[in-house]
């Protein structure tokens, strides 16, 4: 039963790894927003203390979000886990190994997506979609066949999401960098980092995690 943390910027092709490790291996994603939101729905203790603290305006603590990670811990306690977006800090990283180490667990893999950021850039900034049909394309990488006519049923209105814009991304992608820069060393120095190219096609970098957490690198 592995427990790992899955870690890249926005737009590396995370929650497409995560989705296929929850679907082919019986993993459980441990994703903190996801988390939250869940445990304030269904009215679990943890859910009832955060939704009060949210709701006076406040930061959830490291505190509440441990407890939140206990919880489901707890839950999926047959079930091998992906950690995303916890921990973020050397402090968190600290509580995460206690919670594991007292449910007789303990961390296998930090892995991350690694990308080239301005070539991850051009990958997004480029993207749009039929707004019929839902068909996505890329300016570059997969136009149109007819300039401006969706191939698959004809509609010439499309659509691009807002916060897919250079500015945007390269901000999410500096939120990322301070985000990691203070864990990722605290996992080298335990041999625990691994890096996975992220820019490859998604059945690479499937078959670069699956070596990694198969032991057979
Ligand atoms: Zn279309």
């Amino acid at each position: 039963m592995l427990n790992i943390i899955l870690l890249g910027p926005p737009g590396a092709g995370k929650g497409t790894q995560a989705a296929r490790l929850q679907a082919e291996r019986g993993m459980v994603q441990l994703s903190t927003g996801d988390m939250l939101r869940g445990a304030v729905a269904a009215g679990t203790p943890v859910g009832l203390q955060a939704k009060a603290v949210m709701e006076r305006g406040e930061l959830v603590s490291d505190a509440i979000v441990s407890a939140l990670i206990g919880e489901r811990l707890d839950a999926a306690a047959e079930q091998g886990a992906i950690f995303d977006g916890f921990p973020r800090t050397r402090a968190q990283a600290e509580a995460l190994d206690v919670l594991l180490g007292e449910r007789g667990r303990r961390l296998d893999h930090v892995i991350e997506l690694a990308v080239d950021e301005d070539e991850l850039v051009k990958r997004i900034v480029g993207r749009f979609t039929c707004a019929k049909c839902g068909t996505g394309y890329h300016d570059t990488f997969r136009p149109t066949q007819v300039a401006g006519v969706c191939d698959v049923c004809g509609s010439t209105e499309f659509k691009r999401r807002p916060d897919d814009n250079e500015q945007t991304v390269r901000t999410r992608m500096a939120e990322y960098r301070a985000k990691t820069a203070p864990i990722l060393p605290f996992y080298e120095a335990r041999g625990l980092g691994r890096r996975v190219n992220g820019m490859g096609p998604i059945d690479e970098v499937a078959t670069e995690i699956d070596a990694i957490l198969d032991g057979a690198v």
